[in-house]
């Protein structure tokens, strides 16, 4: 069970499926993007903070989690950009950075910047930007279209 709640996800895609239950349980975290707020969750009983957000803590298994800002703004650590290759459905130049936010070190996609433009020691600021709805599945076959936002940084 620790295996499956530590997984990897990959960056570009969502945190969650949305089907999946962990969905239905971190869904403030789209509500507060939409805020323009960066979330996670904390433990009330460690005080572990993880990223992504959690509903049980990988440190004590509690599930007695609660919601805290993190600092949408901060410094670029390491850039990477990739011109050709990128997964199929991403515009190229995708370029990611490795981002110091001072409590939290995040790997995030950076938009509206140029090859060659982001260096390390820039600042970066949260972008907040809706993403195309997607269909889930309803009941008795019918589909829902689930609004959606999206995260990513970019040059402050
Ligand atoms: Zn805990």
């Amino acid at each position: 069970m620790m295996g499956m709640m530590e997984g990897k996800y990959a960056v570009t895609m969502d945190l969650y499926p949305l089907e999946s239950k962990e969905w239905n349980r971190i869904y403030p975290f789209y509500d507060h993007l939409k805020e323009g707020r960066l979330t996670t969750t904390v433990c009330k009983d460690c005080g572990k903070k993880a990223y992504p957000p959690r509903v049980i803590c990988p440190e004590c298994l509690s599930e007695n989690l609660e919601w805290v800002d993190l600092p949408t703004r901060g410094r670029v650590l390491v850039v990477t950009e990739e011109e050709v290759g990128a997964p199929l459905g991403f515009k190229t130049p995708l370029i990611h950075a490795i981002v110091d936010l001072g409590e939290l070190i995040l790997f995030t996609k950076m938009t509206g910047v140029k090859m060659g433009e982001l260096k390390e020691g820039d600042e970066a600021k949260l972008h907040v930007f809706p993403v195309d709805s997607v269909p889930v599945d309803g009941k008795k076959g019918t589909v829902i279209w689930q609004e959606r936002v999206f995260y990513a940084f970019t040059k402050a």
